[in-house]
């Protein structure tokens, strides 16, 4: 079968590929981006489904004045950000993209100054109370000993109603939902398929020895062919979402869906073979202790409770 049909993985790849920037001057104007709030917000209070609305309504809804003038704006929307039906207009679906880009802040020169205080966790290297800043996007921990131990850009929207904690709840959310997101292999940035290393080319060597991960923990190295994105964890949070490691702690009374990125300390890991390789995470909670066996894929291959 040809490899250029419609639809097919390349061709999307060379539309996707293609000159975007056009696509992006047509926002260049507030009454366009206005249009694309308005439909937008009619989308979402509508569980997403496209409702169409009408000429005068989006008007209205808008507050313009010039009909004509609306009318070419309108008009410049359409077939990139804004389809027109029978019963009126509705966004496609890279209008509504925008149009939630928009309510994010994303795109925004918000200036809503700097939120700090100090959180209830501790520096998993020192135990040292751990401060919060949210500054121009970006929110940082930071430990007095030991400077930035996480940090992640949050959209500004995060911060409206928000203090420090819910901020750092937020931030921390959404960086367990790019990790779990990559190890499915779907890139949290630019949604291409990504690839997973375990463990990270860094530590892999050719001669890589169990005895030598005993002090190191074992990383996970992910890669983004398409967007480049490249980044590494710590192996843990591949599994823990994994079946075993939730009945493992909620048989210790400890619920794992709100643990985030600085707090599970009751866990190491080691390569215990290289061929084939195998990587075992050790969970511990009160007396007990979990072994879940990984292999280079970073699939589950065995779990041991003892
Ligand atoms: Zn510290
Ligand atoms: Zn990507």
């Amino acid at each position: 079968m040809s490899g250029d049909r419609n639809g097919s993985p390349d061709s999307v790849k060379q539309r996707l590929n293609g000159n975007q920037t056009d696509a992006f001057d047509i926002l260049g104007h507030e009454l366009r981006l206005s249009i694309v709030e308005t439909l937008g917000a009619r989308q979402r209070a509508n569980a997403w489904k496209p409702v169409p609305m009408e000429f005068e309504e989006i008007r209205r809804a808008v507050e313009s004045d010039d009909s004509g003038r609306f009318n070419y704006h309108l008009g410049e929307l359409l077939g990139t950000y804004v389809e027109q039906t029978d019963d009126g207009y509705v966004l496609s679906p890279a209008g509504f993209e925008v149009s939630s880009a928009v309510l994010r802040g994303s795109y925004a020169d918000v200036s809503i100054g700097s939120i700090e205080g100090q959180l209830d966790d501790d520096c998993p290297n020192c135990g040292a109370d751990l401060t919060g800043v949210y500054e121009g996007g970006l929110l940082r921990i930071i430990c007095p000993e030991h400077g930035v131990v996480f940090g992640n850009t949050v959209p500004p929207a995060v911060a409206v109603d928000r203090d420090i904690d819910g901020i750092t709840t937020a931030a921390e959310r959404d960086v367990r939902r790019a990790v779990e997101q990559a190890r499915d292999g779907i890139c949290p940035e630019c949604f291409g398929t990504v690839d997973m290393t375990v463990p990270a080319a860094g530590a892999r060597g050719d001669e890589f020895t169990p005895e030598d991960s005993d002090d190191e923990p074992v990383l996970a190295e992910f890669e983004c062919p398409r967007c480049r994105l490249a980044f590494e964890t710590e192996l843990h949070w591949v599994v823990l979402d994994h079946p075993a490691v939730v009945a493992f702690y909620y048989d210790h009374d400890i619920d794992t869906r709100p643990r985030h990125h600085i707090e599970v300390d009751s866990v190491s890991s080691a390569i215990v073979s290289n061929e084939p390789l195998r990587v075992r995470l050790t969970f511990q909670a009160d007396d007990d202790q979990l072994d879940v066996t990984l292999d280079d894929q970073g699939t589950v291959v065995e779990t041991e409770r003892s």
